[in-house]
């Protein structure tokens, strides 16, 4: 791993170059399946990526955010 000593700041150059999803022909729905909290697993699976790590490491340096609260059986619609 390598060590990241600017806070708030990815390097997204580098990143990009060991990424199989910002490399791939169909990152726009992987990370509309992300943001959407589909299981990183099947995502993993549909896409043909290494790993689940591939797509945690990915959300975290493009800052994906979810588009939902986490489906944890509670649903929670904000009002502000
Ligand atoms: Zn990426």
């Amino acid at each position: 791993m390598p060590r990241n000593e600017r806070s708030g700041s990815v390097n997204l150059g580098r990143h990009a170059a060991e990424c199989k999803i910002c490399a791939h022909g169909q990152r726009d729905e992987i990370e509309q399946d992300f943001i959407a909290w589909r299981s990183p697993a099947s995502i993993t699976k549909q896409y043909g990526l290494q790993n689940r790590s591939t797509v945690y490491r990915h959300a975290h340096a493009v800052g994906l955010s979810f588009a939902a609260p986490a489906p944890s059986g509670v649903f929670v619609i904000a009002a502000q």
